[in-house]
């Protein structure tokens, strides 16, 4: 049965994108099935993935306003070993569709529902902001993935960030996690950088993610290559911190599991 992790921060250019494409491709490559699925209608993890978001696909709109078979929208010829529900400009309009709606909120869930035991992990790439996309993966979720970056602001926004998925969960999924914190494009020669991360240490203390991703031009290149980073160069820093990440995630889930 899946573990369903949204990989979530309201706050843009964090890492969401490039955490989501990575850990996908990382996650698959230690041989565990992989769903990703694109909220965001911007479509950059339909296009990092190989995945045209111009071409003739389906999208997220089709399954949660149109209820078109999971099997339709599917796309499994990614450019990483997982298989893509894509998002283009189309899902946009989920947000008014959903609005007429019956079960407006559960739509994701129910689909995954029926889909959750193909696979060991299922990934979702929200949007930066809090719409009804960002609640039905809340509430189809596990638990939330959230990466940032260790700059000035970022502790404030993370105490709102967690405030906001307290609130949710307590209206829509009550057993909801937060899987992990993620630290994305480090530059430890950065002194703020070094004490944002020692405070969020004390502050969130395991849930802090050991692996860091540090700021790496490869992550950043290989989405216009359409591929995850360790089928671009899987010898660069960023693609080999993202498999020590999934790595980590394996382990902490074996914990759990053993307590
Ligand atoms: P989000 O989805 O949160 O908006 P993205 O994953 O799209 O963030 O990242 C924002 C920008 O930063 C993108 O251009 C991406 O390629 C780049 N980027 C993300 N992570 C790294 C990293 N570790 N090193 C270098 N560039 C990165
Ligand atoms: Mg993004």
């Amino acid at each position: 049965m899946a573990k369903v992790i949204v990989i979530a921060n309201q706050k843009g250019g964090v890492g969401k994108t490039t955490t989501a494409v990575n850990l996908a491709a990382s996650m698959a490559a230690t041989k565990r099935k992989v769903l990703l699925i694109d909220l965001d209608p911007q479509g950059n993890a339909t296009m990092g993935s190989g995945i045209d978001k111009y071409g003739d696909v389906s999208t997220v709109y089709d399954l949660l306003v149109d209820e078109k078979p999971f099997e339709e929208i599917v796309e499994k010829e990614t450019s990483g070993e997982y298989h893509l529900i894509p998002a283009n400009g189309d899902v946009t309009a989920v947000e008014v569709k959903l609005m007429e709606l019956f079960a407006r909120e559960v739509r994701l869930r129910n689909a995954l529902e029926l889909v959750k035991e193909q696979y060991d992990f299922i990934f979702i790439d929200c949007p930066p902001s809090l719409n009804m996309l960002t609640v039905n993966a809340m509430t189809a979720a596990d638990s939330v993935l959230v990466p940032m970056q260790c700059e000035y602001y970022a502790l404030e926004g993370l105490t709102a960030l967690m405030e906001t998925i307290t609130q949710l969960a307590k209206l829509v999924n009550p057993d909801l996690k937060i899987e992990g914190i993620l630290r994305t494009m480090y530059d430890p020669r950065n002194r703020l950088a070094n004490d944002v991360s020692e405070q969020l240490k004390q502050h969130f203390g395991e849930k802090v993610y050991r692996t860091v991703i540090p700021r790496n031009v490869r992550l950043a290149e290989a989405p216009s290559f359409g591929s995850p980073a360790m089928y671009y160069d899987r010898t660069s820093t960023g693609a080999k911190a993202y498999l020590a990440l999934a790595g980590e995630i394996l382990r902490r889930k074996e914990q759990v599991e053993v307590a």
